[in-house]
Protein backbone atom coordinates (compact mmCIF):
# COMPACT_ATOMS: atom_id res chain seq x y z
CA UNK A 1 0.00 0.00 0.00
CA UNK A 2 1.70 2.94 -1.00
CA UNK A 3 0.41 6.13 1.05
CA UNK A 4 -1.32 5.67 4.61
CA UNK A 5 -4.28 8.35 4.87
CA UNK A 6 -7.48 7.51 4.40
CA UNK A 7 -7.49 5.54 1.34
CA UNK A 8 -4.51 3.84 2.34
CA UNK A 9 -5.89 2.88 5.71
CA UNK A 10 -9.20 2.07 4.43
CA UNK A 11 -7.90 -0.51 1.77
CA UNK A 12 -5.19 -1.58 4.17
CA UNK A 13 -8.06 -2.41 6.78
CA UNK A 14 -10.48 -4.10 4.15
CA UNK A 15 -7.44 -6.43 2.78
CA UNK A 16 -6.42 -7.18 6.62
CA UNK A 17 -10.01 -8.37 6.90
CA UNK A 18 -9.82 -10.53 3.81
CA UNK A 19 -6.76 -12.36 5.70
CA UNK A 20 -4.00 -10.51 3.02
CA UNK A 21 -0.44 -9.34 4.90
CA UNK A 22 -0.22 -5.43 4.31
CA UNK A 23 2.32 -3.03 4.28
CA UNK A 24 2.20 0.43 3.95
CA UNK A 25 4.39 2.72 3.31
CA UNK A 26 3.47 6.45 4.29
CA UNK A 27 5.79 9.23 2.85
CA UNK A 28 4.85 11.31 6.01
CA UNK A 29 7.33 10.76 8.73
CA UNK A 30 4.98 11.80 11.63
CA UNK A 31 1.39 10.84 12.19
CA UNK A 32 -0.50 12.45 9.49
CA UNK A 33 -1.53 16.14 11.27
CA UNK A 34 -5.33 16.77 11.95
CA UNK A 35 -5.65 19.33 9.01
CA UNK A 36 -8.96 20.37 10.83
CA UNK A 37 -10.74 19.46 7.46
CA UNK A 38 -14.62 18.36 7.98
CA UNK A 39 -15.63 15.64 6.34
CA UNK A 40 -19.56 14.97 5.29
CA UNK A 41 -20.01 11.03 6.40
CA UNK A 42 -21.18 8.86 4.09
CA UNK A 43 -22.98 5.32 5.11
CA UNK A 44 -19.91 4.18 2.71
CA UNK A 45 -17.07 6.11 4.74
CA UNK A 46 -17.67 4.01 8.10
CA UNK A 47 -18.90 0.93 7.38
CA UNK A 48 -15.73 -0.47 8.34
CA UNK A 49 -15.35 0.86 11.42
CA UNK A 50 -19.18 0.50 12.57
CA UNK A 51 -19.86 -3.08 10.62
CA UNK A 52 -16.34 -4.46 11.11
CA UNK A 53 -15.08 -2.68 14.48
CA UNK A 54 -18.69 -2.02 16.49
CA UNK A 55 -17.28 1.71 16.49
CA UNK A 56 -20.64 3.56 16.98
CA UNK A 57 -20.55 6.34 14.74
CA UNK A 58 -21.70 8.80 17.14
CA UNK A 59 -17.76 8.43 18.63
CA UNK A 60 -16.41 9.86 15.57
CA UNK A 61 -19.74 11.79 14.23
CA UNK A 62 -21.52 14.47 14.76
CA UNK A 63 -25.45 15.15 12.79
CA UNK A 64 -27.50 17.59 12.07
CA UNK A 65 -31.39 17.91 11.17
CA UNK A 66 -31.58 20.73 8.84
CA UNK A 67 -30.12 22.22 6.10
CA UNK A 68 -30.76 26.19 6.01
CA UNK A 69 -29.88 28.97 3.39
CA UNK A 70 -29.14 32.67 4.98
CA UNK A 71 -28.95 35.65 2.39
CA UNK A 72 -26.17 37.93 2.87
CA UNK A 73 -28.11 40.08 5.11
CA UNK A 74 -27.96 37.15 7.50
CA UNK A 75 -31.58 36.12 7.22
CA UNK A 76 -33.06 32.62 7.20
CA UNK A 77 -34.25 32.39 3.54
CA UNK A 78 -34.83 28.77 3.12
CA UNK A 79 -34.92 25.59 6.13
CA UNK A 80 -35.54 22.46 5.32
CA UNK A 81 -34.77 18.94 7.11
CA UNK A 82 -31.92 16.77 6.37
CA UNK A 83 -30.01 13.82 7.86
CA UNK A 84 -25.77 14.51 7.21
CA UNK A 85 -23.36 14.04 9.85
CA UNK A 86 -19.86 15.26 9.76
CA UNK A 87 -16.34 14.35 11.21
CA UNK A 88 -13.08 15.63 11.36
CA UNK A 89 -10.25 14.06 9.44
CA UNK A 90 -8.17 13.42 12.18
CA UNK A 91 -10.84 11.77 14.17
CA UNK A 92 -11.44 9.21 10.72
CA UNK A 93 -7.66 9.00 10.34
CA UNK A 94 -7.13 7.99 14.10
CA UNK A 95 -9.69 5.45 13.64
CA UNK A 96 -8.54 3.62 10.63
CA UNK A 97 -5.21 4.03 11.93
CA UNK A 98 -5.81 2.31 15.42
CA UNK A 99 -7.82 -0.45 13.62
CA UNK A 100 -5.11 -1.07 11.42
CA UNK A 101 -2.58 -1.58 14.11
CA UNK A 102 -4.86 -3.90 16.16
CA UNK A 103 -5.02 -5.90 12.83
CA UNK A 104 -1.53 -6.91 13.12
CA UNK A 105 -0.90 -5.03 9.69
CA UNK A 106 2.63 -3.53 9.50
CA UNK A 107 3.00 1.04 9.12
CA UNK A 108 6.42 1.99 7.81
CA UNK A 109 6.34 5.92 8.13
CA UNK A 110 8.73 7.97 6.42
CA UNK A 111 9.17 5.79 2.94
CA UNK A 112 8.61 8.12 -0.11
CA UNK A 113 7.58 5.30 -2.77
CA UNK A 114 9.77 6.45 -6.45
CA UNK A 115 8.14 4.59 -8.73
CA UNK A 116 6.00 0.71 -9.55
CA UNK A 117 6.17 -1.95 -11.43
CA UNK A 118 4.22 -5.16 -12.32
CA UNK A 119 5.01 -8.47 -14.62
CA UNK A 120 3.19 -11.71 -14.48
CA UNK A 121 4.69 -13.25 -11.77
CA UNK A 122 4.46 -9.86 -8.83
CA UNK A 123 4.69 -6.38 -8.80
CA UNK A 124 6.98 -4.11 -6.32
CA UNK A 125 7.60 -0.59 -5.75
CA UNK A 126 11.12 1.20 -5.21
CA UNK A 127 11.52 3.81 -2.40
CA UNK A 128 13.52 7.11 -3.08
CA UNK A 129 16.94 5.18 -1.96
CA UNK A 130 16.50 2.59 -4.88
CA UNK A 131 15.33 -0.26 -2.56
CA UNK A 132 12.55 -2.52 -4.26
CA UNK A 133 9.84 -3.63 -2.08
CA UNK A 134 8.35 -6.93 -4.21
CA UNK A 135 4.44 -7.99 -3.59
CA UNK A 136 2.09 -9.90 -5.48
CA UNK A 137 -0.03 -6.64 -5.47
CA UNK A 138 0.96 -2.51 -5.24
CA UNK A 139 -2.09 -0.19 -4.09
CA UNK A 140 -1.75 3.06 -4.67
CA UNK A 141 -3.04 5.38 -2.46
CA UNK A 142 -1.12 8.10 -2.67
CA UNK A 143 -3.13 10.73 -3.55
CA UNK A 144 -3.91 13.81 -5.92
CA UNK A 145 0.04 14.17 -6.97
CA UNK A 146 0.09 10.09 -7.06
CA UNK A 147 3.36 8.52 -7.90
CA UNK A 148 1.87 5.25 -8.50
CA UNK A 149 -0.79 6.71 -11.26
CA UNK A 150 2.41 7.66 -13.23
CA UNK A 151 2.68 3.71 -13.47
CA UNK A 152 -0.83 3.15 -14.34
CA UNK A 153 -2.13 6.00 -16.60
CA UNK A 154 1.50 8.26 -17.28
CA UNK A 155 -0.95 10.54 -19.19
CA UNK A 156 -3.36 11.44 -16.39
CA UNK A 157 -2.86 14.66 -14.41
CA UNK A 158 -4.43 17.23 -11.96
CA UNK A 159 -6.27 19.87 -13.91
CA UNK A 160 -7.29 22.46 -11.50
CA UNK A 161 -10.77 24.24 -11.46
CA UNK A 162 -10.50 27.77 -11.45
CA UNK A 163 -11.16 28.13 -7.58
CA UNK A 164 -10.05 27.62 -4.72
CA UNK A 165 -11.54 25.98 -1.20
CA UNK A 166 -10.82 28.53 1.82
CA UNK A 167 -11.27 26.44 4.82
CA UNK A 168 -11.07 26.89 8.73
CA UNK A 169 -12.59 25.76 12.21
CA UNK A 170 -13.41 27.98 14.93
CA UNK A 171 -14.10 27.32 18.50
CA UNK A 172 -18.04 27.78 18.79
CA UNK A 173 -17.32 28.82 22.46
CA UNK A 174 -15.91 31.84 20.77
CA UNK A 175 -18.75 32.98 18.98
CA UNK A 176 -21.50 35.24 20.04
CA UNK A 177 -25.19 33.62 20.70
CA UNK A 178 -26.54 35.43 17.71
CA UNK A 179 -23.46 34.29 15.35
CA UNK A 180 -24.77 31.02 16.04
CA UNK A 181 -28.52 30.91 16.29
CA UNK A 182 -29.00 30.40 12.13
CA UNK A 183 -26.29 27.67 12.45
CA UNK A 184 -27.63 25.50 15.31
CA UNK A 185 -28.59 21.71 14.69
CA UNK A 186 -27.78 22.82 10.58
CA UNK A 187 -25.76 23.16 7.70
CA UNK A 188 -25.89 26.59 6.45
CA UNK A 189 -25.44 27.91 3.34
CA UNK A 190 -24.97 31.12 1.37
CA UNK A 191 -24.89 31.49 -2.13
CA UNK A 192 -23.13 34.61 -3.49
CA UNK A 193 -22.27 35.94 -7.24
CA UNK A 194 -19.94 33.10 -8.64
CA UNK A 195 -19.22 31.80 -5.24
CA UNK A 196 -20.57 29.90 -2.02
CA UNK A 197 -19.59 29.18 1.27
CA UNK A 198 -21.19 26.25 3.91
CA UNK A 199 -20.43 25.18 7.40
CA UNK A 200 -21.34 22.92 9.53
CA UNK A 201 -20.21 21.31 12.88
CA UNK A 202 -17.77 18.21 13.19
CA UNK A 203 -16.49 16.20 16.06
CA UNK A 204 -13.07 16.20 16.83
CA UNK A 205 -13.51 11.83 17.73
CA UNK A 206 -12.27 13.32 21.88
CA UNK A 207 -15.80 13.81 22.71
CA UNK A 208 -15.61 18.01 21.39
CA UNK A 209 -17.09 20.14 18.52
CA UNK A 210 -15.79 22.30 16.17
CA UNK A 211 -17.64 24.66 13.41
CA UNK A 212 -16.19 24.07 9.82
CA UNK A 213 -16.70 26.55 7.04
CA UNK A 214 -15.69 25.90 3.43
CA UNK A 215 -15.72 29.30 0.94
CA UNK A 216 -15.22 28.29 -2.23
CA UNK A 217 -13.63 31.53 -4.18
CA UNK A 218 -13.06 32.19 -7.89
CA UNK A 219 -9.21 33.38 -8.80
CA UNK A 220 -9.34 36.40 -9.77
CA UNK A 221 -6.95 35.91 -12.80
CA UNK A 222 -4.89 32.98 -14.07
CA UNK A 223 -1.68 34.21 -11.98
CA UNK A 224 -3.41 34.49 -8.86
CA UNK A 225 -3.21 30.65 -7.86
CA UNK A 226 0.68 30.04 -7.86
CA UNK A 227 0.76 33.58 -5.68
CA UNK A 228 -1.71 32.23 -3.10
CA UNK A 229 -0.02 29.13 -3.14
CA UNK A 230 3.44 30.43 -1.65
CA UNK A 231 3.56 30.16 2.20
CA UNK A 232 4.42 31.98 5.25
CA UNK A 233 7.96 31.23 4.35
CA UNK A 234 8.08 31.95 0.93
CA UNK A 235 8.03 28.16 -0.01
CA UNK A 236 5.99 27.72 -3.69
CA UNK A 237 3.37 24.83 -2.37
CA UNK A 238 1.29 22.69 -4.99
CA UNK A 239 -2.22 22.22 -4.22
CA UNK A 240 -2.60 23.21 -0.81
CA UNK A 241 -1.49 25.67 2.02
CA UNK A 242 -1.87 24.01 5.30
CA UNK A 243 -2.65 25.81 8.73
CA UNK A 244 -0.47 28.27 9.75
CA UNK A 245 1.29 28.30 7.29
CA UNK A 246 -1.06 30.93 5.05
CA UNK A 247 0.31 34.59 4.30
CA UNK A 248 -0.63 37.10 7.02
CA UNK A 249 -1.72 39.54 3.90
CA UNK A 250 -3.84 37.26 2.13
CA UNK A 251 -5.92 36.12 5.54
CA UNK A 252 -6.55 39.86 6.18
CA UNK A 253 -7.88 39.96 2.65
CA UNK A 254 -10.11 36.75 3.53
CA UNK A 255 -11.49 38.79 6.65
CA UNK A 256 -11.95 42.35 4.94
CA UNK A 257 -13.68 40.08 1.76
CA UNK A 258 -15.81 38.06 4.41
CA UNK A 259 -17.24 41.61 5.90
CA UNK A 260 -17.99 42.89 2.19
CA UNK A 261 -19.97 39.98 0.76
CA UNK A 262 -21.25 37.06 3.31
CA UNK A 263 -23.55 37.49 5.84
CA UNK A 264 -22.44 38.98 9.20
CA UNK A 265 -22.71 35.31 10.92
CA UNK A 266 -20.24 33.85 8.08
CA UNK A 267 -17.89 36.86 8.27
CA UNK A 268 -17.67 36.31 12.18
CA UNK A 269 -16.74 32.89 12.17
CA UNK A 270 -14.16 33.51 8.99
CA UNK A 271 -12.93 36.29 11.27
CA UNK A 272 -12.71 34.48 14.88
CA UNK A 273 -10.35 31.11 12.70
CA UNK A 274 -7.17 31.24 13.94
CA UNK A 275 -5.42 29.90 11.30
CA UNK A 276 -7.86 29.14 7.86
CA UNK A 277 -6.14 26.96 5.29
CA UNK A 278 -6.71 26.71 1.33
CA UNK A 279 -6.73 23.70 -0.90
CA UNK A 280 -7.36 23.81 -4.80
CA UNK A 281 -9.98 22.18 -6.13
CA UNK A 282 -9.14 19.78 -9.54
CA UNK A 283 -10.16 17.16 -11.39
CA UNK A 284 -7.97 13.95 -12.68
CA UNK A 285 -9.70 11.37 -14.81
CA UNK A 286 -7.55 8.93 -15.01
CA UNK A 287 -8.48 6.30 -18.42
CA UNK A 288 -8.34 3.03 -16.00
CA UNK A 289 -7.73 2.19 -12.45
CA UNK A 290 -5.47 -0.81 -12.82
CA UNK A 291 -2.69 -2.27 -14.87
CA UNK A 292 -1.43 -5.52 -14.30
CA UNK A 293 -0.94 -5.98 -10.76
CA UNK A 294 -1.21 -2.14 -9.42
CA UNK A 295 -4.27 -0.19 -8.91
CA UNK A 296 -5.52 3.01 -7.49
CA UNK A 297 -7.84 4.01 -5.35
CA UNK A 298 -9.09 7.37 -3.56
CA UNK A 299 -7.24 10.14 -4.76
CA UNK A 300 -4.82 8.69 -6.51
CA UNK A 301 -7.41 7.87 -9.26
CA UNK A 302 -9.88 9.50 -9.93
CA UNK A 303 -10.58 13.19 -7.84
CA UNK A 304 -13.95 14.23 -7.74
CA UNK A 305 -14.39 18.52 -6.71
CA UNK A 306 -15.95 18.51 -2.86
CA UNK A 307 -19.29 19.65 -3.95
CA UNK A 308 -20.46 15.88 -3.93
CA UNK A 309 -18.88 15.58 -0.39
CA UNK A 310 -17.84 12.29 -1.07
CA UNK A 311 -14.10 11.69 -2.01
CA UNK A 312 -13.11 9.63 1.37
CA UNK A 313 -16.71 7.58 0.65
CA UNK A 314 -15.44 7.07 -2.73
CA UNK A 315 -12.16 6.38 -1.25
CA UNK A 316 -13.31 3.29 0.80
CA UNK A 317 -15.81 2.05 -1.32
CA UNK A 318 -13.17 1.33 -3.72
CA UNK A 319 -11.36 -0.12 -0.58
CA UNK A 320 -14.27 -2.28 -0.08
CA UNK A 321 -14.97 -3.57 -3.60
CA UNK A 322 -11.26 -4.41 -4.08
CA UNK A 323 -11.12 -6.26 -1.22
CA UNK A 324 -14.10 -8.21 -2.14
CA UNK A 325 -12.50 -8.82 -5.63
CA UNK A 326 -9.46 -9.85 -4.36
CA UNK A 327 -11.33 -12.20 -1.66
CA UNK A 328 -8.42 -14.58 -0.28
CA UNK A 329 -4.57 -13.95 -0.66
CA UNK A 330 -3.60 -16.73 -3.73
CA UNK A 331 -6.54 -15.76 -5.61
CA UNK A 332 -5.67 -14.57 -9.64
CA UNK A 333 -4.57 -11.09 -8.50
CA UNK A 334 -4.58 -9.12 -12.70
CA UNK A 335 -8.16 -10.63 -12.79
CA UNK A 336 -9.31 -9.52 -10.18
CA UNK A 337 -7.87 -6.15 -10.27
CA UNK A 338 -9.66 -6.03 -13.98
CA UNK A 339 -12.67 -6.63 -12.58
CA UNK A 340 -13.05 -4.72 -9.67
CA UNK A 341 -11.31 -1.81 -12.22
CA UNK A 342 -14.64 -2.66 -14.10
CA UNK A 343 -16.60 -1.29 -11.01
CA UNK A 344 -15.03 1.02 -9.90
CA UNK A 345 -14.28 3.62 -12.88
CA UNK A 346 -17.77 4.27 -13.99
CA UNK A 347 -19.05 5.03 -10.27
CA UNK A 348 -15.94 7.49 -10.17
CA UNK A 349 -16.71 8.85 -13.54
CA UNK A 350 -19.76 9.41 -12.97
CA UNK A 351 -18.61 11.12 -9.65
CA UNK A 352 -16.41 13.69 -11.22
CA UNK A 353 -18.88 14.28 -13.51
CA UNK A 354 -21.56 15.21 -11.55
CA UNK A 355 -19.15 16.87 -8.56
CA UNK A 356 -17.99 19.06 -11.47
CA UNK A 357 -21.31 20.10 -13.06
CA UNK A 358 -22.87 20.87 -9.30
CA UNK A 359 -18.78 23.19 -9.04
CA UNK A 360 -19.77 25.09 -12.61
CA UNK A 361 -23.08 25.60 -11.37
CA UNK A 362 -22.23 27.30 -8.16
CA UNK A 363 -18.98 28.77 -9.30
CA UNK A 364 -19.53 29.81 -13.30
CA UNK A 365 -23.54 29.76 -14.10
CA UNK A 366 -24.77 31.19 -10.83
CA UNK A 367 -27.84 28.76 -11.41
CA UNK A 368 -27.48 27.17 -7.84
CA UNK A 369 -30.39 27.99 -6.38
CA UNK A 370 -31.40 28.54 -2.92
CA UNK A 371 -33.14 26.63 -0.70
CA UNK A 372 -32.40 23.30 -3.44
CA UNK A 373 -30.90 20.18 -1.83
CA UNK A 374 -27.53 19.55 -1.59
CA UNK A 375 -25.36 17.32 -4.26
CA UNK A 376 -23.60 15.14 -1.39
CA UNK A 377 -23.77 11.90 -2.73
CA UNK A 378 -21.49 9.40 -3.79
CA UNK A 379 -24.00 6.81 -6.30
CA UNK A 380 -26.23 9.79 -6.55
CA UNK A 381 -27.18 12.98 -4.49
CA UNK A 382 -29.10 12.28 -1.54
CA UNK A 383 -27.47 8.84 -0.69
CA UNK A 384 -25.20 10.85 2.17
CA UNK A 385 -28.58 11.38 4.16
CA UNK A 386 -28.47 8.42 7.10
C1 LIG B 1 -12.41 21.30 0.23
C2 LIG B 1 -12.56 19.80 0.31
C3 LIG B 1 -13.65 19.27 1.02
C4 LIG B 1 -13.83 17.88 1.06
N1 LIG B 1 -14.92 17.40 1.75
C5 LIG B 1 -15.17 16.06 1.74
C6 LIG B 1 -16.31 15.52 2.42
O1 LIG B 1 -17.07 16.27 3.03
N2 LIG B 1 -16.54 14.18 2.38
C7 LIG B 1 -15.70 13.34 1.70
O2 LIG B 1 -15.97 12.13 1.67
N3 LIG B 1 -14.58 13.80 1.08
C8 LIG B 1 -14.31 15.14 1.06
N4 LIG B 1 -13.20 15.63 0.44
C9 LIG B 1 -12.32 14.70 -0.28
C10 LIG B 1 -11.39 13.98 0.65
O3 LIG B 1 -10.76 14.89 1.53
C11 LIG B 1 -10.34 13.23 -0.17
O4 LIG B 1 -10.96 12.57 -1.25
C12 LIG B 1 -9.65 12.20 0.67
O5 LIG B 1 -9.14 12.77 1.85
C13 LIG B 1 -8.50 11.59 -0.13
O6 LIG B 1 -7.78 10.72 0.66
P1 LIG B 1 -6.54 9.93 0.04
O7 LIG B 1 -6.07 9.03 1.13
O8 LIG B 1 -6.90 9.37 -1.28
O9 LIG B 1 -5.46 11.06 -0.29
P2 LIG B 1 -4.51 11.91 0.72
O10 LIG B 1 -5.22 12.27 1.97
O11 LIG B 1 -3.94 13.01 -0.11
O12 LIG B 1 -3.38 10.90 1.11
C14 LIG B 1 -2.31 10.52 0.30
C15 LIG B 1 -1.23 9.96 1.22
O13 LIG B 1 -0.19 9.43 0.44
C16 LIG B 1 1.06 9.86 0.96
N5 LIG B 1 2.01 9.87 -0.18
C17 LIG B 1 1.98 10.70 -1.25
N6 LIG B 1 2.97 10.39 -2.10
C18 LIG B 1 3.63 9.36 -1.56
C19 LIG B 1 4.76 8.58 -1.96
N7 LIG B 1 5.36 8.84 -3.13
N8 LIG B 1 5.19 7.57 -1.16
C20 LIG B 1 4.56 7.29 0.02
N9 LIG B 1 3.48 8.00 0.45
C21 LIG B 1 3.03 9.01 -0.33
C22 LIG B 1 0.78 11.26 1.52
O14 LIG B 1 1.74 11.64 2.48
C23 LIG B 1 -0.61 11.03 2.12
O15 LIG B 1 -0.55 10.55 3.43
C24 LIG B 1 -12.94 17.00 0.40
C25 LIG B 1 -11.84 17.53 -0.29
C26 LIG B 1 -11.64 18.92 -0.33
C27 LIG B 1 -10.45 19.48 -1.10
Amino acid sequence: MVGGSLAGLSAANWLRASGWDVVVLERSATPLADQGAGIVLHPSTTRLLTERAGIPWTSIGVGVSHLRYLDRSGQVVADRGCRYRFSAYGALYRALRDLFQESGGTFLPGVTVAGARSSEEGAAVVDAAGSEMAAALVVGADGVRSTVRRFVDPTAGAVTAGYVAWRGVADEATLPVEVLQPMVDAITYTILERSHVLTYPIAMGDGSLVRNWVWYRNLRHPDELADILVDRHGVQRDLSVPAGAVRDELVADLVREGTRVLPPQLAALVASTAAPFIQVVTDVFPATLARGRVCLVGDAGFVARPHAAAGTAKAAEEARLLSQALGRPGTDVQRALSRWAGVAEPAARELVARSRLAGERAQVQGTWRIGEPLPFGLRRAGDSEC
